[in-house]
């Protein structure tokens, strides 16, 4: 079982995954519970970039590419070969946000990931809008220039919405305590218990 969580920065994706990863443990199931950008010698060149200065988009675009061919091979191929539950903290969807921001068209970054990246079989949208979104991550200190973040994030979520409608796609508010934003996703992620 594949599952993506996706979302603007600030709605909460990574502590949704921890969970979502308790809750499978505690049904019994192997658990392997990663991020993109990964840990990885490509995902942490692209953190690094982005303190010291992001990158030119297709430099930028590469190196997410890279990332996550690595990611696939390494970990969720060989998991889900493996029958374990595979859950993530971003994947080809952030890509098509963010780098769709940065003038790519998102159709063609998802067929080029597809070509090589297995799609989900459940992909959760945490949607928050952009003022609430930027309150939260506030405090994280790495808002160089606050109304090109509000716009790009804007320009992120409208991708990510763009989804919606599709068969394995959910799109989970995530205006709410985090307690009923994972009991949302549970009662789903519980249809695909086998
Ligand atoms: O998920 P996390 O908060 O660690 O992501 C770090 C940052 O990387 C985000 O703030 C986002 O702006 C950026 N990012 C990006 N392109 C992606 C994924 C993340 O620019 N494909």
């Amino acid at each position: 079982l594949f599952i993506v969580l996706e979302g603007i920065d600030g709605t909460g994706k990574s502590t949704q995954t921890q969970s979502l990863g308790e809750w499978f443990r505690q049904q019994g199931r192997e658990v392997i519970c990663s991020r993109e950008p990964t840990d990885g010698p490509w995902g942490r060149e692209i953190r690094a970039t982005a303190a010291t200065g992001r990158l030119a988009p297709e430099e930028e675009l590469d190196l997410f590419l890279k990332d996550r061919r690595q990611h696939v091979e390494e970990l969720i191929s060989p998991a889900l070969a493996a029958g374990k539950v595979v859950i993530l903290d971003r994947y080809y969807f952030s890509t098509m946000a963010y780098q769709g921001c940065r003038g790519f068209d998102p159709t063609e970054i998802r067929r080029q990931n597809e070509a090589f990246a297995p799609s989900p079989d459940l992909l959760f949208v945490l949607d928050l809008d952009v003022d609430s979104a930027l309150a939260r991550i506030g405090g994280r200190g790495d808002v160089a220039n606050e109304f090109e973040k509000r716009d790009s994030l804007a320009r992120c979520r409208e991708i990510f919405l763009s989804l919606e409608g599709e068969p394995f796609v959910h799109i989970i508010p995530s205006d709410t305590d985090p307690d009923t934003v994972q009991s949302r996703i549970r009662e789903i992620a519980a249809t695909r218990l086998t």
